[in-house]
């Protein structure tokens, strides 16, 4: 492979996104003895910059440009092609969040390169890279061969898991922005609401997440969920029943028409498992379902479940665990 592998890193309101840290991990993987650069769209003595250079990249290029801070996709994608073509780039990594998409589909037409998202393995081949992603809402894994000569790779949150590579030593440079062309630009962002959502880790890229259903009867019981997911350092969610009705808002919405997830292990409260949420979460590492029908289509994904109600399982469960994890019970 000749030039460095190039991973593109996201920030967020909580400084550098977990599926960028991942990400390093992969890349110094795929990489071997070659070197990681890192793209921030940050200043060099952002927090953000400093957890990326401690994480195991080479080196780390910061951009600083209004519309690449505020995640516009086409522009970034301009931006990181002409970088990739000026380091002479056959690798591009990219955490697979919303941002992250976005990108690597702009990525495969700016820098004229393969895109695969969703991917959750890739190992090198002799003509390129081999991997898998799921396809179909999860009821299906493909394996593609991607040849290149060039390749865009969005990695799906949670799905590699490990600790990120040691640190080493690494330059970070201020790298000029090059002239994003105005047609990529379009209008002024004037204004963002941020979307209501638990106080935990963001949904889509916890590796814990505990979403609640109907069956938790009304809005004034959700707390049950809040502390459940509390106890263990979740992100809340809910299906689409609960949203549908108001009890959360629909950031917490989990499944076809909400968010996708695929935590290391998601625990689904009363909820009864219907398909549309299923494709949501299928692809979940460890599914743990609690519902007190025996029948509900949920026991049919999960690997473990509590036949149960809900009412009576939650708040034990609640405290073994924060008494388990030392927390003030
Ligand atoms: C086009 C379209 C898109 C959709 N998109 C989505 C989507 O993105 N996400 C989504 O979630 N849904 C979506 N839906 C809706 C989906 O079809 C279901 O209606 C919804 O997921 C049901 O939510 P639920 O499981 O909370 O409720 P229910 O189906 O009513 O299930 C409640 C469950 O709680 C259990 N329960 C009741 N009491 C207790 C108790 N005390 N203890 C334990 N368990 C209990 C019951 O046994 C039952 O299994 C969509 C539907 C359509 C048509």
């Amino acid at each position: 492979m000749s030039g460095p592998t190039l991973l593109l890193a996201e920030t967020g309101p909580r400084g550098l996104q977990a599926a960028s840290l991942e990400t390093i991990g992969v890349a110094r993987a795929l990489a071997g003895e070659g070197p990681v650069v890192a793209v921030i769209f940050a200043g060099p003595s952002d927090t953000a910059t400093a957890a990326l250079a401690a994480a195991g990249a080479d080196k780390v290029l910061c951009l600083r440009h209004p519309f690449l801070e505020e995640g516009r996709g086409a522009a970034c994608a301009f931006v990181v092609a002409e970088i990739a073509r000026e380091l002479g780039v056959e690798l591009l990594l990219v955490g697979g969040t919303p941002f992250g998409r976005e990108v690597a589909g702009a990525l495969a037409t700016a820098w004229d390169a393969l895109a695969a998202t969703q991917v959750t393995e890739v190992r090198r081949t002799a003509n390129g890279y081999s991997l898998k992603r799921p396809v179909f809402g999860g009821r299906a894994s493909e394996s593609l061969e991607l040849a290149g000569p060039r390749v865009v790779l969005a990695l799906r949150p949670n799905s590699f898991g490990g600790a990120p590579p040691t640190p080493r030593a690494c330059a970070i440079e201020e790298h000029p922005v090059p002239t994003i062309p105005p047609a990529l630009l379009p209008g002024t962002r004037v204004r963002v609401r941020p979307a209501e959502s638990s106080a935990g880790p963001d949904l889509g890229t916890a590796p814990i997440v505990v979403a609640g259903g109907r069956g938790f009867k009304s809005p004034e019981n959700f707390h049950l969920l809040e502390e459940l997911a509390a106890s263990l350092g979740a992100a809340a969610g809910a299906s689409r029943a609960v949203t549908d009705a108001g009890w959360r808002p629909g950031s917490y919405q989990v499944g076809q028409t909400g968010r996708s997830v695929s935590p290391q292990l998601y625990i689904a409260v009363g909820i009864s498992g219907a398909i549309q949420h299923l494709v949501g979460m299928m692809s979940s590492r460890v599914i743990v379902a609690i519902n007190s029908d025996p029948n509900a289509p949920i026991f049919r994904v999960a690997d473990y479940g509590i036949v149960g109600d809900l009412f009576a399982i939650l708040p034990p469960l609640t405290k073994a665990i924060r008494t388990a994890r030392g927390l003030p019970t």
